[in-house]
Order: structure tokens, then C-alpha cells, then sequence
């Protein structure tokens, strides 16, 4: 905070503690307060916090409103339309033997202090959804943006000391030291968003308070394409979708899964479907993405040889750009297979039939999201009951995470617990139960 910026982690958990201990952060009033001002903060820096998405990710100002700054608005307008609904107490009906004169209810209790830790890939999205949740449910919060975004993290570091209670709410900036040095601490909620090598160093951290974690961890989200499947439909459904933020998205489809007549169908349908969207020369378009850094490019370009290459290809080491690439004939064995691709490489992969794709899925760690286009009831009832993902989404990828109302989260290897709308209240919050019985 601009007052506290020499502070060590200790002492910043120290004061937000006491903040949180002396009530302030408890009423409805202070929550919603709070949520009103960074939605005014959203508004007001939009164009300062794109900037700074444009200049860490090559983000388009459209791409950065509508999936990040926007999105974040509407999470808050559904929160302050539907906090105080949330927060109500929740009578429980007694058993006889306790008299008909007991009652019992369950109410939600914040937490305490609560550390948000957050990646590079959607910096603001991934920080201010689990802030605000975390708010409204009447806590302090530590939040530490992503080094790898670093535009972003000092626009976030700048911005939202301006707005918020900096009693109650802390932005500290850096790396992995700074990043152990506030796992030493003990907080009453650690929610982590990244991949499930730190998810493991922050849950180890957080065993020693014995503090609950959240950790919204990644994978490879298959996509299933059935056979009869419209496959303009189903090409231009699924470029949009990998290809969004250059494919740095963590529930972006990873790879394809269909049978071969299917995978050879959809080739020229790709290959339209990306000039449609970026045009025949997307490293000219504006609304195509950079990959993060020198690393991660080193690192896909790496996996582009995995297959036959359908459309893209192509490479700029001096930009971090890689094109939209399709690769067909891709042996399940093959380098792209074998890890989480979080780039703009989408490999297909050929199965028999749906049978031989439930096991592909279920030999592998628990995605994130599933992903399936088809017009068989049969075939959606069969995947909802025989896989387990974070999410399931039928026809259209990525769009379950924009529904407020429904949990976002992992499962297995792609994560534990999970938030969003009125699942934030839950995943902040102890629900505690309370009973009563008169005296008299
Ligand atoms: P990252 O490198 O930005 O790391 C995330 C956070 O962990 C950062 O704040 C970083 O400072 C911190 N960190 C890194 N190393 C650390 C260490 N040794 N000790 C303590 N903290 C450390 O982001 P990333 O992990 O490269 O993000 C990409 C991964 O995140 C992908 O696997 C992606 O699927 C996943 N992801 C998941 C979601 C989700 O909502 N489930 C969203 C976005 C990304």
C-alpha cells in the first residue's frame, strides 16, 4: 500500500488483522462499500488497467473489457444485487428431543485475513473475483498479483490502495520470495490460482496453520467433436475459444477428441474458421495475443512438431508470436500430449467412437473443463455420469465460467474447492451452526 510499502509481511498481516478483530470489516454497509468502490475503480481505470493487459499480453482493449474489466463488473453488480440474500441465516428444523421451543440456524462467519495469490494470464480477472468475493463475505485480504504480468501488478499496486480500505486490504507485489515470505503467515484462507506445482508448495505452506486453501489449478481440457456434429459450427465455436488471449486460458480447450472421419472433416474448417477470426495474416491482427514470455514460447515452440500442421505454424521469437495452429494426426504419445499446452496450439487426437473417448478422458488427471459438441441427448447423459471435470460445457467452451451462478473450480489435479457468485460466500465464509434452546 502507498503507506505501507516497506512493511513486512508480519507486520501487514498484523494490521489487517487487527482490523479485521476490531469489527470494521463485519457490516453489510462496509462490504458492499467496498465493492461499490472497485467497481468505481473499474470504470474509471479501465483504459489505465488495458493499457497495462495490452503491454504485458498483447491484449486487445475489447479482449481486456470483455474478460477481464467487464467481467469483473458483472461479478460485482451480482454480488451487491444478491449479498444480503446470501448472508441470510438459514433456519434448521430441531429434532423433537431437544423440545419444541429450540431453534437452530446456520449463519456465515468471515473468515479473518485471507491471501489471494494470482497469475499472469487473466491478471486482473484472477485477482479482483477472488478480492471481491473474499470482501463480501467480510474479511481482510492480502492480494498478490502475478511478477509475469508486471504492467498489471504495478497498475493494480498503484489503483487499488486508492480505493479500497487500506486497513482491511493489501496489495504486495513480487516473486517467489516475497510470495514465501507471506506463506510463512498464517492467514485463515489461501486461494491460489496457477498450476499445480506451486498449488503443492502452497498447500504444504498453508498445512503448517492448518489454513484452508482454494486452488484453481489447470490441465488439459479436452474437446469432444461427435460424429454429425455441425463442424462450421463446431471450428468457428472452438478457434474463438483456444485462441482467445493466444490461448493463455486456463479452461481454453486443449486438445480435440473425435473419430477420424470427423478429424479430417474439420481440417478445412479450421483453417477457415481462424482467417474469419484473425484474418489471413493474424500476426497483423489486432486482435490476436503474445505469448507471455521468451520461456513459454521456447517452450510451445518446442511442441509445434507434435503433428501435421493443418493451418499456422508460424513464428516470431522478437514478438512472442506464435499463429493459431492446428495440428492433425497427433499421436497421444506425442511431446503435446504430454502437458497442459496454455498456448495457440490445438492438437487432434482420434478415437474409435465415444466409448474409446470416455477412457481417453478417464485415463488422464481430472480436467478442469469438459468440453463436447454433439446433438445426442445420449451421448451428453453418458458424458455428464461416466467423466468428472472442474466444469462441463456442451457447445460452447469457456462460457460456464461467465455464468455467476454456477461454481467455478477443479476437481483432482485441476484443483479443490471453488468460487464465483454465491460460491465465494461459501468458499469465504464458515458456515457456522448455532443453536438455542430458552432457559426458561
Ligand atoms: P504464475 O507463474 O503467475 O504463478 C501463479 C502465482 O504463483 C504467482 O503469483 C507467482 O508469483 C506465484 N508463485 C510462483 N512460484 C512460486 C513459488 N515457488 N512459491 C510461491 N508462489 C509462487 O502463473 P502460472 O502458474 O504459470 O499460471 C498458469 C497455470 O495456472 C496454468 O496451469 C493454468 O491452467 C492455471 N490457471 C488456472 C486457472 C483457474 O482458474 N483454475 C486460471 C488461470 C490459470
Amino acid at each position: 500500500m502507498n503507506d505501507h510499502t516497506t512493511e513486512q509481511p508480519a507486520e501487514t498481516v498484523a494490521r489487517l488483522r487487527a482490523t479485521f478483530r476490531s469489527g470494521r470489516t463485519q457490516p453489510l454497509e462496509w462490504r458492499t462499500a467496498q465493492l461499490r468502490r472497485l467497481r468505481e475503480m473499474l470504470t474509471t481505470h479501465g483504459a489505465d488497467l488495458a493499457e497495462a493487459l495490452h503491454a504485458d499480453l498483447g491484449k486487445s482493449s475489447t479482449e481486456a473489457f470483455r474478460t477481464e474489466i467487464d467481467f469483473t463488473i458483472r461479478e460485482i453488480d451480482h454480488t451487491l444485487e444478491h449479498l444480503a440474500d446470501w448472508l441470510r441465516p438459514e433456519p434448521a428444523p430441531v429434532p423433537a428431543h431437544l423440545g419444541a421451543d429450540a431453534t437452530a440456524r446456520t449463519q456465515y462467519d468471515p473468515l479473518g485475513v485471507v491471501l489471494v495469490i494470482a497469475p499472469w494470464n487473466y491478471p486482473v480477472q484472477l485477482l479482483l473475483t477472488p478480492l471481491l468475493g473474499a470482501l463480501a463475505s467480510g474479511n481482510a485480504v492480502v492480494v498478490k498479483p502475478s511478477e509475469m504480468a508486471p504492467a498489471t501488478s504495478a497498475a493494480l499496486a498503484r489503483l487499488l490502495p486508492r480505493h479500497l480500505d487500506t486497513d482491511a486490504v493489501a496489495v504486495v507485489e513480487g516473486a517467489v520470495p516475497e510470495t514465501t515470505a507471506l506463506l510463512a503467515e498464517r492467514f485463515d484462507h489461501i486461494f491460489y490460482t496457477g498450476n499445480g506445482t506451486v498449488g503443492r508448495i502452497v498447500m504444504r505452506a498453508a498445512a503448517e496453520h492448518l489454513t484452508p486453501v482454494t486452488l484453481e489449478l489447470g490441465g488439459k481440457s479436452p474437446a469432444f467433436v461427435d460424429r454429425g456434429a455441425d463442424l462450421s459450427v463446431v471450428a468457428d465455436r472452438l478457434v474463438r475459444g483456444k485462441f482467445l488471449n493466444a490461448g493463455q486460458t486456463c479452461v481454453a480447450p486443449d486438445y480435440v477428441l473425435t473419430d477420424p472421419e470427423t478429424a479430417r472433416a474439420l481440417e478445412p474448417e479450421f483453417a477457415r474458421a481462424v482467417e474469419a477470426v484473425f484474418g489471413a495474416d493474424p500476426q497483423s491482427s489486432r486482435e490476436f495475443g503474445r505469448i507471455v514470455n521468451e520461456r513459454h514460447f521456447d517452450r510451445l515452440g518446442s511442441l509445434l512438431d507434435s503433428g501435421r500442421t493443418v493451418t499456422g505454424g508460424h513464428t516470431d521469437r522478437a514478438t512472442k508470436y506464435i499463429a493459431p495452429t492446428v495440428l492433425a494426426d497427433v499421436d497421444p504419445k506425442a511431446p503435446v500430449m504430454q502437458e497442459e499446452i496454455f498456448g495457440p496450439i490445438l492438437p487432434v487426437v482420434t478415437v474409435a467412437d465415444l466409448d474409446e473417448a470416455i477412457a481417453f478422458i478417464n485415463d488422464r488427471d481430472k480436467p478442469l473443463a469438459l468440453y463436447a459438441f454433439t446433438e445426442s441427448d445420449h451421448t451428453r447423459e453418458r458424458l455428464a455420469a461416466e467423466t468428472s471435470s472442474g466444469g462441463l460445457g456442451f457447445g460452447l467452451p469457456l462460457a460456464h465460467l461467465t455464468v455467476s451462478d454456477l461454481p467455478f473450480g477443479g476437481v483432482g489435479e485441476s484443483g479443490m474447492g471453488s468460487y464465483h457468485g454465491r460460491y465465494s460466500i461459501e468458499t469465504f465464509s464458515h458456515r457456522k451452526a448455532v443453536l438455542s434452546k430458552p432457559l426458561g
